[in-house]
């Protein structure tokens, strides 16, 4: 499959609003059903403002759906004089959300390219990052949405993307192992073809997998 092909899939082209989107109040309302699944009273003072809240706190950790990536990569800048070096972000901090679960997924970034022609400013990775992050997500996905992403708006020589990650579905429920990282790269161009290139990305991050990852 090609990486052209492999992109299309991962990034989601459907924003949530639109036809379809229930109302806040049937989200509300749902939340109150899932507050009596849990086995308390939603009509409690304590739980009252509740679904209000959870709906509100939605919108934040979904704020991703009403992004468009490529969007966000749109503004590129051509006078580098020169440079051609690898450009990297590392340590962008995410907050994602597994899809199997509804659960957090916290974890870093280390996105990197190699420019052709043009660079775009760096808070735009991080914004990148934000954009597939704040979804429901699996962190392989968020992984390739990334570095497909700007891969083909920004065209360079090459992409790197580590993520580092822990996933509450594995703290919290199920097996519940604390302290556990999963670690997810993807590499393209000379990030992948070049070993000296993907060294010296690795070398700028650390180890990933070693460092520290809020485990919460
Ligand atoms: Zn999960």
């Amino acid at each position: 499959m090609s990486d052209a092909k492999k992109t299309e899939e991962n990034t989601p082209k459907e924003p949530k609003t639109g036809a379809g989107r229930p109302s806040r109040e049937q989200a509300e309302d749902a939340v109150r059903v899932l507050l009596r699944w849990a086995g308390d009273d939603p009509a409690r003072e304590g739980l009252i403002d509740t679904p209000a809240r959870v709906v509100r706190a939605y919108e934040e950790f979904f704020a991703g759906y009403d992004h468009d990536p490529r969007e966000i990569l749109s503004r590129t800048f051509s006078e580098v004089d020169g440079y051609d070096e690898m450009i990297v972000l590392k340590d962008i901090r995410f907050e994602s959300y597994c899809e199997h679960h509804m659960v957090p997924i916290i974890g870093r970034a280390h996105v990197a390219y190699l420019p052709e022609h043009r660079v775009v400013g760096i808070s735009k990775l991080a914004r990148l990052v934000d954009a597939f992050a704040k979804r429901l997500q699996i962190q392989e996905k968020m992984t390739a949405q990334i570095a497909d992403t700007l891969n083909e708006v920004l065209q360079p020589k090459g992409v790197g993307v580590i993520l580092e990650a822990a996933h509450q579905c594995m703290s919290t429920r199920g097996v519940h192992k604390a302290g556990v990282t999963m670690v997810t790269s993807r590499m393209l161009g000379t990030f992948r073809s070049d070993p000296s290139t993907r060294r010296e990305f690795l070398a700028i991050v650390g180890n990933p997998g070693v460092m520290s990852v809020p485990n919460t």
